[in-house]
């Protein structure tokens, strides 16, 4: 965290300074076992309606992403729409990923993702809102469309991360459908 105070209004100055936000270091994969009370998941959701939910996130961002403080933080320690939006459309491709892996490969390992690290190094402060809009929605059709492909057989594969936490098809959906929720939910969606 930065040590600066805020001004006397309380709000951010006014300035393009790339500001560090701390790293989030919670194993949120955690949540498929305690459920989260912050946004009401409770691990145990029908991952079958999870495709429409996937499709349908992405006009609730649309919508988000047209507001004219889209780009702006309203908290120094907290990212804006637009920073939100944009690791939401690349966990979607993220996860999509990983499904493929799982369906395509006996037992993989699963890349990694480190949300903090990609934000920084892909700028996600200054990207386009209406950019992101267009490649979150892209994003979640494609991975709507895979999820729809899964048959009952394939729910049951397994992949693992790097650290050896095993994931099903199942598990890794109810994961991503989290981090969809828990992020509508951090904009106020
Ligand atoms: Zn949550």
């Amino acid at each position: 965290m930065n040590e600066t105070e805020p001004d006397a209004q309380g709000t951010e100055p006014d300035t393009d300074v790339q500001r560090d936000i701390e790293p989030d270091t919670r194993d949120w994969a955690d949540v498929l076992e305690t459920g989260c009370a912050e946004c009401g998941f409770t691990g145990d959701e029908d991952v079958t309606a999870v495709p429409d939910y996937v499709s349908a996130s992405a006009d609730a961002w649309s919508e988000v992403l047209t507001r004219p403080n889209a780009s702006v933080r309203a908290r120094s320690d907290r990212w804006s729409d637009v920073e939100y939006a944009a690791h939401v459309r690349d966990i979607l491709d993220l996860f999509r990923e990983r499904t493929s892996l799982i369906v395509s490969q006996s037992a993989p390992t699963l890349p990694n993702f480190d949300g903090d690290a990609v934000a920084i190094a892909s700028d996600y402060r200054h990207q386009n809102p209406a950019e992101v809009a267009l490649d979150l929605r892209a994003a979640a059709l494609a991975y709507a469309a895979d999820l729809a492909q899964i048959t009952d057989e394939q729910w049951e594969r397994t992949g693992y991360r790097s650290d050896g936490r095993e994931f099903t098809v199942t598990s890794l959906t109810r994961y991503g459908f989290h981090e969809l929720r828990h992020h509508l939910q951090d904009v106020g969606a």
